[in-house]
């Protein structure tokens, strides 16, 4: 089973002729409200795929707080670790352009209330669990109890977005340390001396996680663990929309892996699905059964 630990916000979305400069008042778009956050991404997609899946997460007691529970339910996301209250739930309000320029305004809302307490008082879903997936929106120091309350069988994947640096306890947990183009730069830093992604997973891998995938948008990914590195094959699709792709990429390898395919395997599995969701509108709306990933 995977439990997926980490953010659920409503992304609040206005589309707009021209963004709005300071002090300005410009007209939209109806509002459209959509369930995100990396965490309530992560736990629909690999559910979707058939994945069985809990999300450990903090809402709102509030109306966009049951619009995010309804739709993990809906999804067939077992719902019995996510907490409601002690902040409003976590928003994204967004402005999008004609050219599909946006400007972002995250309030992390209870998301930034998701506790190590709340961790430890979830033991039981973690023992429940082969596989912890976290991402970095929410309190690191939650993160960090995470990986101490890890199951001994069990396998820790983190995607650190949004990225900063990262204690080497949590770095040694990871399994992989799944990373984009700008999350390796930020968390290589000066220490990134090349414009090759195989040097930056190399370098990644120095830091201490067991392996590392780094994805490359319409190029694919590559997988670097003791073993070498590797690239895992692109998948040719017209691209209509990328948000939410590497959730969706990050989800199904947990998934893969929980079912013990090897890393590479599971990355070349976990691209299809990542290729499937960007012809698609949407973040989690836009997330493929596992029957359409076989049709790709
Ligand atoms: P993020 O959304 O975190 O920036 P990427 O853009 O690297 O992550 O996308 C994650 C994965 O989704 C990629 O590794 C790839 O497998 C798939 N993907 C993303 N964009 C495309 C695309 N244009 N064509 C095919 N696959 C894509």
């Amino acid at each position: 089973d995977l439990l997926v630990v980490g953010s659920a916000n409503a992304d609040l979305v206005i589309g707009v002729e021209r963004r709005p400069g300071p002090g300005e008042t410009v007209l939209g778009s109806d509002l459209a409200v959509h369930p995100g956050g990396k965490g309530g991404n992560q736990a629909v997609a690999a559910a979707r795929l058939g994945a069985r899946t809990a999300l450990l997460a903090r809402v709102g007691d509030d109306a966009h707080g049951r619009l995010l529970l309804d739709a993990q339910r809906a999804a067939g996301v077992d719902t019995v670790g996510v907490l409601v209250g002690g902040a409003p739930t976590g928003v994204a309000l967004i402005t999008v352009d004609p050219s599909g320029d946006n400007s972002i305004v995250v309030s992390p809302g209870a998301n930034g209330r998701l506790t190590p307490d709340d961790i430890r008082a979830a033991v039981s879903l973690f023992h429940a669990s082969r596989v912890v997936s976290a991402q970095l929106e929410i309190p690191l120091e939650t993160v960090v109890e995470v990986v101490r309350n890890l199951p001994p069988d069990s396998r820790f994947v983190l995607n650190p977005s949004p990225p900063r640096p990262l204690p080497t306890e949590v770095l040694a947990a990871c399994d992989p340390l799944i990373v984009n183009e700008h999350e390796a730069k930020v968390l290589l830093g000066d220490a990134r001396v090349s414009e090759e992604p195989e040097d930056w997973a190399r370098l990644l891998l120095a830091k201490g996680p067991r392996s590392v995938v780094v994805t490359l948008g319409a190029a694919g990914a590559l997988v670097a663990s003791s073993d070498g590195v590797a690239r895992v094959p692109s998948v040719k699709v017209e691209a209509v929309d990328t948000t939410g792709a590497g959730d969706a990429f990050t989800a199904a390898l947990a998934w893969r892996l929980g079912a013990g395919e090897p890393l590479a395997e599971a990355a070349a599995y976990a691209a299809r699905v990542g290729a499937v969701a960007v012809t698609r509108a949407g973040a989690q709306e836009s997330y493929p059964t596992a029957a359409e990933v076989a049709a790709l």
